[in-house]
């Protein structure tokens, strides 16, 4: 067993708590795992992996068995070819681009997407986009970001997707009025209903990204921001560098997280807290409902988090404060102390907090432990279940929409199905 630093008991949540931080092997998703959220988003965008076969059987399998007869990925392989240099590989590269948008006019805006091979990171991918938006301009605009497992984790794609598109991101006017900025792909049910309780609060809204290209939201110093994912770090920076500003609040998870969410904008923009009550208590109530039914589920039941989406420390907020679960570790590929503030103070003073990955280490402690519940990545899920412990995919915690007050009990009950199914298995 490693040794495990040990938590100061401390009021007001984990805000200050010290980290375990590890650096070790990795057993998680690469970057390019984004594009199977972010191409459903944006609907007139293509994604081109520039990679290897790799690389088009990750993205193929993660998509599941989806046939489009207009798929909006697809992957140019570039280490396999018989390339004599760099000049080969952009004009290979022109050359596929050129073919691609020929093909598809419907494409409006087109990412590069950087992977792992050597020959791709010799690429100068930002150069080739420049090249190619100014040859397919004003039609199309080309833009390039790094989806390779060694800069990002699945989730840091987003990341790196949303910071490549802030730079084309619209001024707007030095004196218009403020509005609000969501900032995180979020599925199109969960962005109508937030849509419709902004508009019913009098909060003017965008969201980025948009659903279509040519709708990116204006940014400035008129630009208050809501974070709705919390893996957005260089976005955030990207957005601020433009004159943004971030509204801290915890994540839209749970009836809790998702009230002091929309808190936060009216606070920002003088609604008062009776109406935000009144606009959102039938949801509310709803929720709550619904909730109770799944709190008699997990209430007591222990869970343990590898680090995988960057997700795990608003979840284990609200599993533990909504409905009632022990935290046994709660471990994330990055903790953002500023982005997270709210959502530490809220966590319970004595939660282990883990930092990046050791998996030997992890996988020691968890099985010492003996959690209820995983949640960990596909690759220690089916040995760990061969163990007799219970394991949740984090990946279907980003694939589901589980954001604002009506998935609430959606979310919840993403917990209680593997809790339901290994009892099943064991009656
Ligand atoms: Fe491609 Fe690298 Fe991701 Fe593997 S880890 S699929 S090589 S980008």
């Amino acid at each position: 067993m490693s040794p495990v630093i040990p938590i100061r008991a401390e009021a007001g949540g984990c805000a200050d708590a010290p980290v375990l931080r590890e650096r070790g092997q990795r057993e998680v998703f690469c970057g390019l795992t984004g594009i199977i959220w972010l191409h459903r988003k944006i609907q007139d965008a293509f994604f081109l992996v520039v990679g290897s076969r790799t690389c088009a059987h990750l993205i193929q399998s993660a998509a599941g068995v989806m046939i489009f007869a207009e798929p909006r990925f697809a992957t140019a392989i570039i280490d396999e070819r018989d390339l004599a240099g760099l000049a080969d590989a952009n004009t290979e590269l022109d050359r596929v681009v050129t073919r691609l948008l020929e093909r598809r006019p419907d494409i409006k805006m087109l990412f590069l997407v950087g992977s792992c091979p050597s020959e791709v990171i010799k690429l100068d991918l930002s150069r080739a986009a420049q090249r190619l938006s100014q040859r397919f301009n004003p039609g199309v605009r080309v833009l390039n970001y790094s989806g390779s497992g060694i800069e990002t984790t699945f989730t840091q794609g987003e990341d790196a997707c949303l910071g490549s598109l802030v730079p084309v991101l619209p001024a707007s006017p030095a004196d218009a009025a403020p509005e609000l900025m969501v900032v995180g792909t979020l599925a199109d049910v969960v962005e109508d209903q937030f849509a419709r309780l902004f508009s019913q609060l009098g909060i003017p809204t965008r969201f980025f990204p948009p659903r279509q290209a040519d709708a990116l939201p204006p940014i400035g110093e008129n630009t208050r921001y809501l974070l709705a994912q919390p893996f957005l770090g260089d976005t955030a920076r990207a957005l601020e560098s433009r004159g943004a500003t971030r509204l801290p609040a915890p994540f839209p998870l749970g009836v809790e997280g998702t009230m002091a969410w929309f808190a936060a904008a009216c606070d920002a923009f003088g609604v008062s807290r009776e109406r935000l009550e009144e606009v959102t208590r039938s949801a509310r109530e709803r929720a709550g409902a619904a909730l109770a039914r799944q709190r008699v589920q997990l209430e007591g039941k222990r869970i343990f988090f590898f680090p995988d989406s960057q997700l795990e420390v608003p979840l284990a907020r609200f599993l533990s404060r909504e409905m009632g679960m022990g935290l046994v570790e709660v471990a994330t590929p990055y903790l953002h102390r500023q982005h997270l503030a709210e959502e530490l103070a809220m966590l319970p003073a004595d939660t282990r907090l883990a930092e990046g990955q050791h998996v030997e280490n992890q996988l020691d402690r968890c099985r010492a432990a003996q959690p209820d519940l995983v949640v960990c990545g596909l690759g220690l899920a089916n040995p760990l279940e061969a163990e007799g412990l219970t394991t949740k995919w984090a990946i279907e915690l980003v694939f589901t929409p589980i954001q604002g007050f009506d998935q609430a009990a959606d979310l919840a009950e993403l917990f209680t199905r593997p809790l339901t199914r290994r009892l099943k298995l064991a009656a």
